[in-house]
């Protein structure tokens, strides 16, 4: 179709290797169901982070351009609104359906342009693709509650869209933070404008053709472009009316603030330090497979890879089993069958993880097994990071202190459960923890007593499928986490209830006294 050729792949043809890309094409906003090329002069580049060659252009798009989005996105609502939600539903039943007829093409891109191995670019997909598929109740979760509150006198509730909301994306995800929030803002009425990360768009510009062929009406699902400024357009935009924001705490907290002040909703899920702590009667293999695959998959550019270790008493003395399964992993570019990890996404993260590693270094850590130096034979420019593990740390090292956001475990050692847990609890993040043990009374122990968001019992990230919620706590979230994504939450979010009360009955014949004072 014309719109695929827009967007340089189709369902046909679509990346399977890093090859140098012969004519890389800006990438297209999206507006009443139409690709256009923005007029500005200025783009941000977009690299495969396995050769950093150059894959598309992402512009900064103009003020007029943000303008006519809002302005389709605001004329689109009432209609959208005015429809039932069993008419969304099957929109929604449609679009779940393509997004799995093109799954495979969602993840290719993702692998080509944020560096992840193609089976966890299918993982990506997948975990979004599920929450559309929640979100098909949405006829269930739109249901109000009546009572009878009195003699001839009714209560009820109705749920209402709130009107143009607006999403922001990070770079790790680039399908199912869009899908965390597109599904469910539409399901209950809202119209989107959905800005992806400026690293990562071509998952979400896919996304917008399966959205118009899935026949959402024009103006319901738009994209625009661009870093801070697009932001700040957002931000400032009276028509929008929230804000689900998921990316670090430096831009998050900044957009929470600045949102809720001129009275939006705001969502923010932000950056984060999950710690594992592993109980000397865990089982010793199973333990040291699960973490390290979270510690290194994805080459640790998952909010909630476990990127701090704490192991208690004599699980000390496991650590060189550790560096043994780490050093068994694959670093591979991503469309490479047997990859374990792919690169890291930019050259800038490169350096901010090595420079990270060297601070450990000088403030007196040791670095276990140092992946700084990883060479590629086929792809000698791309962002290579191997695993690192880094021991003897203390939690005022700043590779403690500081989101790593790469493929390095920074490892802790704690005398006790509770020595541990203080440890965690202390932390200033709470998006994730996991605890490794076979006690039942040391797990509920921990579960109790620990200051996260999201609890693993031998499961090592423990994200909560789409029928419940994603619960960060902490830094990790802004405003406290009241706003959380998806679930009956994100429901809430994306909705204003009205509570309505009637009376419906003939004037009484012997009327009494008239009275003014609240009924008792
Ligand atoms: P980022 O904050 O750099 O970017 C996220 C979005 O914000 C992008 O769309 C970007 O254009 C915009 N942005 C960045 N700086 C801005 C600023 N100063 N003003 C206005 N807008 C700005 O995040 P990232 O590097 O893309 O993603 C990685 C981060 O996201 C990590 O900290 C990770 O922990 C976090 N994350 C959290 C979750 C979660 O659910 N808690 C999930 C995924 C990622």
């Amino acid at each position: 179709s014309t719109q695929a050729s827009v967007l340089g792949t189709s369902s046909s043809s679509f990346p399977s290797s890093h090859a140098k890309i012969a004519n890389p094409k800006d990438t297209p906003y999206f507006v009443d169901n139409e690709f256009r090329l923005s007029a500005t002069t200025e783009f941000i580049d977009v690299h495969d982070p396995a050769t950093n060659e150059l894959v598309s252009k992402v512009p900064k798009m103009t003020e007029s351009e943000l303008e006519e989005v809002l302005q389709a996105a605001g004329s689109a609502f009432p209609a959208w609104k005015g429809m039932s939600t069993i008419a969304r539903q099957q929109i929604m039943f449609r679009f779940v359906s393509l997004i799995r007829e093109h799954w495979d093409r969602l993840a290719a891109v993702i692998t080509l342009e944020q560096g992840k191995t193609l089976a966890d670019s299918k993982g990506d997909v997948l975990r979004g693709l599920q929450v559309a598929e929640a979100a098909c109740a949405g006829p269930e979760y739109m249901k109000g509650e009546v009572l009878e509150v009195a003699k001839d006198m009714e209560t009820r509730t109705y749920r209402e869209p709130l009107g143009v909301v607006s999403v922001i994306c990070p770079f790790n995800f680039p399908a199912m933070i869009p899908l965390w929030c597109i599904p469910i803002a539409t399901i209950t009425g809202n119209t989107v404008v959905l800005k992806p990360s400026e690293r990562a768009p071509g998952a979400a510009m896919i996304l917008m053709e399966l959205a118009e062929k899935a026949g959402f009406p024009n103006g319901v699902i738009n994209v625009v472009h661009g870093a801070h400024d697009t932001v700040n357009y957002l931000l400032d935009a009276p028509s929008i009316k929230a804000i689900s924001f998921v990316g670090s705490n430096q831009a998050g907290e900044y957009i929470f603030e600045k949102g809720s002040a001129s009275g939006k909703r705001v969502q923010a899920n932000l950056g984060a330090k999950n710690h594992a702590v592993v109980l000397p009667d865990s089982d010793k293999d199973s333990t040291l497979e699960a973490i390290t695959a979270a510690a290194f998959g994805a080459a640790g550019q998952r909010c909630m890879a476990l990127s701090a270790l704490i192991l208690v008493g004599e699980t000390k003395h496991w650590l060189q089993e550790l560096v043994e399964r780490a050093k068994g992993l694959r670093v591979d570019g991503g469309f490479e069958p047997d990859a374990d990890l792919g690169p890291v996404v930019t050259p800038q993260s490169k350096l901010r993880i090595n420079k990270l590693v060297a601070s450990a270094e000088s403030e007196g850590a040791t670095i276990l097994l140092d992946g700084r130096g990883f060479q590629h034979k086929k792809y000698a420019n791309g962002n290579w990071v191997a695993p690192t593990i880094i021991c003897d740390v203390n939690p005022t090292m700043q590779c403690y202190k500081e989101e790593i956001f790469g493929p390095v475990l920074v490892c802790l050692q704690a005398n006790s459960l509770d020595d541990a847990i203080c440890l965690i609890n202390a932390n200033p993040y709470g998006n994730g923890t996991a605890i490794f043990t076979s006690s039942g009374v040391s797990a509920e122990r921990f579960r109790k007593n620990i200051e996260a968001g999201q609890v693993g019992v031998n499961v090592p990230i423990p994200v909560p499928l789409p029928m419940f919620s994603f619960t960060g706590n902490k830094r990790s979230v802004a405003g406290g986490g009241a706003n959380t994504f998806y679930g009956k939450p994100g429901v809430s979010f994306y909705t204003q209830l009205k509570t309505v009360t009637s009376k419906w009955a003939g004037r009484d014949s012997q009327p009494g006294k008239m009275a003014l004072s609240m009924p008792t």
